[in-house]
């Protein structure tokens, strides 16, 4: 992505497409990390006792603190002044400014990483299911490569780290790469003797 695009999923709500090729809205990612270093703040449940401190999220304030620090120290050496004002503002100058061409490379991967920390932080993509014991039908490895890594592996996740729907489901081979998808899942966990139904209860309970 551009830095201009980055700058974007940054600083303005976009949208996302999802794997399943669906559109959905994404709030400014910055706005995002902001609100999860004060998690309790907005909810009507946890603490509310008069005078008890607000929770922090530790994790996410040294991020933002790390990303606001490198982004007005950027600024300074890339357009010799120092910026006053808050950081999505600093950032939506960088399409309108007159920064060089090495630095709007330089930052193009700054952001990225930023982009990238952000959304690893926010929404972790939980683990593909390994398939243990099962033998690809395509390449009849259950195991493959030097370190003997486990073979099929089933991507039950939806983007919200939720079961996803049956139909939604897809297993891949790293062995050979074949991969199967929608209604195949389903015959296919039956033929490799592991029914969706065990697996869907395995999924819950870990
Ligand atoms: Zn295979």
């Amino acid at each position: 992505m551009s830095l201009q695009d980055n700058i974007h999923v940054l600083t303005r709500e976009h949208l996302s497409q999802d794997k399943h090729g669906n559109l959905r809205t994404i709030p400014a990612l910055l706005a995002e990390l902001r609100l999860a270093v004060t998690p309790g703040r907005n909810s009507s449940g946890g603490g509310g006792a008069e005078g008890a401190p607000i929770p922090i999220d530790p994790n996410a304030l040294d991020m933002l603190g790390n990303i606001e620090n490198e982004a007005r120290k950027d600024y300074a050496e890339a357009t010799g002044t120092v910026w006053q004002g808050d950081l999505e503002a600093l950032l939506q100058t960088y399409p309108h400014g007159q920064i060089s061409a090495e630095w709007e490379t330089y930052l193009a991967r700054v952001t990225l990483g930023w982009v990238d920390t952000i959304t690893a932080y926010l929404w972790p993509v939980k683990p593909r299911r390994k398939l243990t014991g099962k033998a690809c039908p395509a390449c009849s490895q259950s195991l493959y490569g030097e370190e003997r890594k486990v073979a099929l592996s089933l991507g039950c996740w939806d983007d919200d780290g939720n079961l996803a729907k049956i139909g939604d489901w897809d297993i891949a081979c790293a062995g050979c790469g074949a991969e199967w998808s929608g209604d195949q899942v389903s015959w296919l966990l039956k033929a490799l003797d592991t029914p969706d139904a065990a697996v869907a209860e395995v999924l819950e309970v870990g």
